[in-house]
């Protein structure tokens, strides 16, 4: 009898506090800003250096460049795709970028499907990756964006 009260207890006690659960989806939990989640792309920073496909661990990204129309000395980025399938969200591309023309975001979900092919992200898709919470996405400044010009 006494541990049907002391459970019973337990119960009342968590019953009235604060609840922890939330209604996902519709409701995301908070993730901190250092959160290694799905990357975002900014095809006006990437200066087609390709640094993020040679230190990738999993061999998952590929990038094609090409010359830009208004200046021939400068690469602007053509297509940008991260396999899925492979990654391992390790944060090493985001760390070699000299421009954070891909950054980590807090989104850590809906990549999961019944076929391979979804998992496969082009570069529109990694441009309009949606973030969750209070994550800041830092918009491409005058400066950074012509970088590849000093190229
Ligand atoms: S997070 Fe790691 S595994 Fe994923 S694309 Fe970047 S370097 Fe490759
Ligand atoms: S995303 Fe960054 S590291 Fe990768 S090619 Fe573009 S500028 Fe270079």
């Amino acid at each position: 009898m006494f541990r049907f009260l002391k459970g019973f207890g337990i119960t009342l006690k968590y019953f009235a506090g604060k609840k922890e659960t939330i209604q996902y989806p519709e409701q995301k939990p908070e993730i901190p800003d250092r959160f290694r989640g799905i990357q975002r792309f900014f095809p006006d920073k990437c200066i087609v250096c390709n640094l993020c496909v040679q230190v990738c661990p999993t061999d998952v990204i590929t990038l094609t460049g090409k010359k830009a129309e208004d200046n021939p000395k400068k690469k602007v980025i053509d297509t940008y795709n991260i396999d899925f399938q492979g990654c391992i969200l390790c944060d090493f591309c985001t760390e070699v970028c000299p421009t954070e023309a891909i950054v980590m975001t807090t989104k850590y979900d809906n990549l999961s499907d019944y076929t391979r092919d979804p998992m496969f992200k082009d570069m529109e898709w990694l441009t309009n990756n949606e973030v969750y919470g209070n994550y800041k996405i830092d918009e491409p400044a005058e400066e950074e964006t012509e970088r590849g010009d000093e190229k």
